[in-house]
């Protein structure tokens, strides 16, 4: 069977502050209506609760709610306490501007086996999830989904799957990673900004098993917030989600 399977271990992750899952959150009657249930279920399944993105706080435990902003053909959902923006559904504004807050993202790094033309190879795998308090929404056949961020596809990641040969060792173009005593710098230079990541290889297993496959994988995501251990499971649903985008991204030396 091709693709990725089985073992997960994850050794380390990068996050700013502790996060969560979005358990409940005021969402608008306009959001509601335009979004239905199961886009309002997928859009708090794919926020984590990092800042407040008008004031900066911290959201856990704080009464998060979920505002969309439409402008032109972007439409992003972002996350805010209700006491410093009500949620709503705005077109053609940028919404209120955060003076202090900014988006979260975080990093995990772990190893997976897959198999490959037959045979098994051990992956080291790079997780990001590059906003923990915003997504953006695309409207489909089948109504409003979240997808992946524009900038990641015009980097040369592509959507995800558990066909670890579409990706392995196939780099992405201009993307580098480099590795110094515990940690991974990827960088995304088609990104502009925000290209610039950092996760832990403290794990000597996983740092050699980089160094020997030349690259990591690198697993962009909405689904997960990387505060708690992945399964096998949970990678696996991960790679087969429609908010998931990959790429192998080369070793290199950083000057
Ligand atoms: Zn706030």
């Amino acid at each position: 069977m091709p693709g990725l399977v089985y073992w997960v271990i994850l050794v380390g992750t990068d996050r700013k502050k502790g996060c969560g899952s979005v358990i409940s959150a005021q969402v608008s009657g306009a959001i509601e209506a335009r979004l239905g249930e199961a886009g309002v279920r997928e859009v708090l399944g794919s926020l984590w609760c990092g800042d407040c993105q008008i004031c900066g706080g911290v959201l856990a435990g704080q009464d998060p709610a979920v505002s969309v902003d439409q402008l032109g053909r972007l439409v992003t959902a972002t996350l805010a306490h209700a006491r410093c923006r009500a949620s709503s559904w705005d077109r053609d504004t940028l919404g209120p501007m955060a003076e202090i807050a900014t988006l979260t993202w975080c990093t995990a790094t772990l190893a997976a086996d897959a198999i490959v033309a037959g045979v098994l190879r051990s992956v080291p795998v790079l997780l990001l999830n590059p906003s923990l308090e915003q997504v953006v929404l695309r409207r489909g056949e089948d109504g409003w989904a979240v997808t992946p961020r524009a900038g990641f596809l015009l980097a040369g990641l592509q959507p995800a799957d558990q066909q670890a040969e579409k990706f392995l060792d196939r780099p992405v173009p201009g993307a580098v990673a480099g590795l110094d005593l515990d940690r991974l710098t990827l960088i995304l230079p088609a990104m502009q900004e925000n290209g610039i990541f950092t996760a832990p290889v403290e794990d000597p297993h996983l740092r050699a098993l980089i160094l020997s496959q030349g690259g990591i994988l690198l697993v962009v995501t909405h689904v997960l917030d990387l505060s708690a251990p992945l399964t096998a499971v949970g990678l696996g649903e991960v790679l087969d989600d429609h908010r998931t985008v990959c790429g192998w991204v080369p070793l290199t030396p950083l000057s």
